[in-house]
């Protein structure tokens, strides 16, 4: 049996509602998939979604981002979802920089925001 498809789930702190709610609205989708979140975001997304299979990782600021980085680099992830709140200063730029860097140099599908990942969805399912 072929291995679900493995999302990393990423929100900056004011989009973190907006990723619940798009969570929320994508449950049928997300529910067979592997899901790998940063530890705020994910606990947020289990809160709201318990049953999802969602592997909390490091909180962003503290390693998370780079944990999901390297899961890309070793081609252990296939989607990224990154909500990036362009408004706000964040004191981890450099770890959210070499993210978006690996998702883009291993050219896997990188949303970072609603509409870019309601398009992910609908060519996947
Ligand atoms: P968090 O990390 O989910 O632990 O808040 C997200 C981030 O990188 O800002």
């Amino acid at each position: 049996m072929p291995s679900p498809l493995a999302i990393g789930l990423v929100a900056h702190d004011d989009k973190k509602a907006a990723l619940v709610a798009w969570a929320e609205a994508h449950q049928a989708f997300l529910k067979d998939k592997a899901l790998f979140a940063t530890g705020t975001t994910g606990g947020r997304i289990l809160q709201a979604l318990p049953k999802l299979n969602l592997t909390r990782l490091k909180s962003g600021p503290l390693g998370g981002d780079q944990q999901l980085g390297a899961m890309i680099a070793e081609g252990r992830l296939d989607v990224l979802i990154f909500f990036v709140d362009p408004l706000s200063p964040q004191p981890h730029d450099v770890d959210v920089k070499a993210l978006i860097r690996m998702a883009t140099l291993a050219d896997i599908p990188f949303a970072c925001n609603p509409a870019t990942a309601d398009l992910i969805v609908s060519s996947a399912s």
